[in-house]
């Protein structure tokens, strides 16, 4: 994160309070400091501008890469993958009655979900750790 000046460190905080923007892990949950995703990837023409980047897991940075779209395992329909700048988490993502798994609740959401592997097995343990100590991720009511 070192090579964003820090007034857009600050912006990036602000907005993502050190949650991934996808999958609300908070960083205190990682043990590790939140990556910066570039939501449109370099690759493919994103700019290192606050409209374009977000924090992200590193699980959730990986499994992303260079993609921008997935397929909505419902519809089948290809869609763009979830904006954590331009649309609303909670209009995409609901969590499961027990805080563990993540559902999707629009073609965005599911394909997101799908191409960050966002419930993998690994993350869902840790989900359902966090969970028998009392916690529960932002979003869940
Ligand atoms: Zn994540």
């Amino acid at each position: 994160m070192s090579y964003l000046s820090a007034e857009l460190q600050q912006c990036l905080r602000e907005a993502d309070d050190r949650r991934c923007a996808y999958c609300q892990t908070a960083e205190t949950n990682t043990g590790h400091p939140m990556t910066v995703d570039h939501i449109t990837p370099r690759s493919r023409g994103g700019l290192t501008i606050f409209d374009n980047l977000c924090f992200a897991c590193r699980s959730c940075n990986q499994f992303k890469g260079q993609t921008i779209t997935s397929t909505d395992p419902l519809t089948g329909k290809i869609v763009p993958l979830y904006h954590p700048r331009q649309q609303t988490w909670s209009k995409h993502f609901a969590w499961t009655e027990s805080g563990i798994l993540l559902m999707g609740l629009t073609e965005v959401g599911r394909a997101t979900i799908i191409a960050l592997k966002i419930n993998n097995p690994v993350i869902v343990d840790a989900r359902s750790r966090w969970v028998s100590v009392g916690w529960h991720p932002p979003g869940y009511d």
